[in-house]
């Protein structure tokens, strides 16, 4: 069930115990969908929670090329809206780019692609770090995936961490090595990060609970931690 996080601040609740990220829906005047999920999870009905139609959505961001943060977007065929995603991870999901073979993470991605290919009517736009899109800054967060890419709403004091960091038992903590390509880079993205975003107030993680208050704090804790 959507739950607003914050005025115009959706969560949307695709996420499922273990596998399976959250995506969210921010309306500042214009509708951004952030991140759709694993595919049939329930995007359309999430969505319709919260109030929108797949026709209402202005843009998406996506945080990066994994089957859960991106296989919901095969759910929505009348998706009318360019999707946005760090260049390293658009060439992925373009094919333009061919991950290593001998990387867990390499290999999982090849496989992914040839199971849960996307659909090839989408607008994909790659953008650069520190491009603008709308109310929102994007910031070029490698490690996790190699176009991993965080937003920023600056105007709502909203970050949209993708999988930066994770949230458990109330607290940020970085992805696992299992999943990730390189976790000393994600290390260094964080410490980046939580030193060059505004003041934020809200923090949406693609797994675990959303902060809905002390983000910028909560962010300062995790970079000093890792
Ligand atoms: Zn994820």
């Amino acid at each position: 069930m959507a739950q607003e996080l914050a005025e115009g601040v959706w969560l949307l609740e695709l996420s499922v115990p273990v596998v399976g990220a959250n995506a969210f829906l921010v309306d500042d005047g214009e509708v951004t969908l952030v991140d759709a999920g694993l595919p049939r999870r329930g995007l359309r009905r999430e969505l319709r929670d919260a109030g929108y139609g797949p026709g209402a959505v202005d843009r998406a961001l996506v945080t990066h090329y994994d089957v859960d943060h991106v296989g919901g977007l095969g759910d929505l065929p009348d998706l009318d809206a360019p999707v946005f995603v760090g260049e390293r991870d658009a060439a992925l999901l373009s094919g333009a780019y061919d991950p290593p073979l001998f990387h867990h993470k390499g290999a999982f991605h090849r496989l992914s692609r040839a199971l849960v290919p996307i659909p090839a009517h989408l607008d994909v736009r790659p953008l650069e770090d520190g491009a603008r899109v709308g109310g929102f800054t994007a910031y070029h967060t490698p490690g996790h995936n190699p176009g991993h890419t965080a937003y920023v709403h600056d105007d709502l004091g909203v970050g949209l961490l993708g999988d930066l960091a994770w949230e458990r038992g109330g607290a940020l903590t970085p992805p696992k090595w299992w999943d990730s390509y390189d976790t000393r880079e994600i290390r260094r993205s964080i410490r980046r990060f939580a030193r060059s975003v505004p003041s934020v107030e809200v923090l949406c993680m693609g797994h675990g609970t959303p902060i809905r208050a002390g983000g910028s704090e909560a962010l300062s804790a995790l970079a000093s931690r890792v």
